[in-house]
């Protein structure tokens, strides 16, 4: 039978070195995986086990584009990530396993209303508005395992209008990509196309429109995006 109607294609990220994409099948993202971000969002480090959210894969954007400033936020925030792409299935997998799953890695941005997601934490409620909205996941291409290895340390830093506003390194990662991959298999089958983005060092803040956002880790192509107008096309 037809359908009515056609959604449009799967979303795609760029691949480093060629024109081939990766599709992109989910979205998962790691809450407070570096200890001083922890204390800046007023938790503690120490006491909490993994835990996870997730964004539509919509939410892409990629390196170079001008992304809207969303509605309904007066905080705006910028948060620095590594990201993850899987590139072999696997559930409940072992950390000693878990990097066999890896296709890649990239520089990403996990964008937030901050106000809303703030509002939906003290009052129990889920944080999809203040993390789930278009063009709230910007992600440089991503560059394969096989042309580089993988990625234990190393610095991640992120600047807006040229000013550094996060500065670490991902070896301060509370849990690292191998626990990080076998935490989210134990509750989920991880799949081709999925990425995950590994949580934000301590320096999160405010953009407005106009500002630039450099995101850059060792070792990895670099991500620049731009503010849009609060009137921006969101259709
Ligand atoms: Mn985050």
């Amino acid at each position: 039978m037809p359908p009515v109607f056609t959604l449009p294609d799967r979303p795609a990220a760029a691949i480093a070195g060629g024109d081939a994409t990766f599709p992109v099948g989910r979205i998962f993202c790691i809450g407070r995986n570096y200890a001083a971000h922890a204390r800046e969002m007023g938790k503690d480090p120490d006491r909490e086990a993994p835990f996870f959210f997730t964004k539509w894969a919509e939410a892409l954007v990629p390196n170079g584009a001008t992304i809207p400033y969303p509605p309904e936020t007066e905080n705006f925030q910028f948060e620095a990530e590594m990201v993850i792409a899987i590139g072999k299935p696997g559930a409940a997998v072992s950390a000693g396993d878990a990097l066999d799953l890896v296709f890649g890695y990239a520089v990403g941005l996990d964008m937030t209303r901050r106000d809303l997601q703030l509002e939906a934490r003290d009052k129990g409620r889920p944080w999809d508005t203040g993390k789930n909205f278009a063009f709230s996941a910007p992600m440089a291409p991503i560059r394969r395992v096989a042309d580089g290895g993988h990625i234990a340390a190393g610095a991640i830093r992120l600047s807006v209008n040229g000013a550094i506003r996060q500065d670490a390194d991902i070896a301060d990662l509370i849990w690292d990509c191998a626990e990080t991959i076998a935490h989210i298999s134990r509750f989920e089958r991880l799949l081709p196309g999925d990425l995950i983005f590994t949580g934000t060092p301590a320096g999160v803040g405010a953009v407005v429109p106009g500002d630039v956002i450099d995101v850059t880790i060792a070792g990895l192509p670099p991500l620049r995006v731009s503010i849009g107008g609060k009137e921006a096309d969101f259709a």
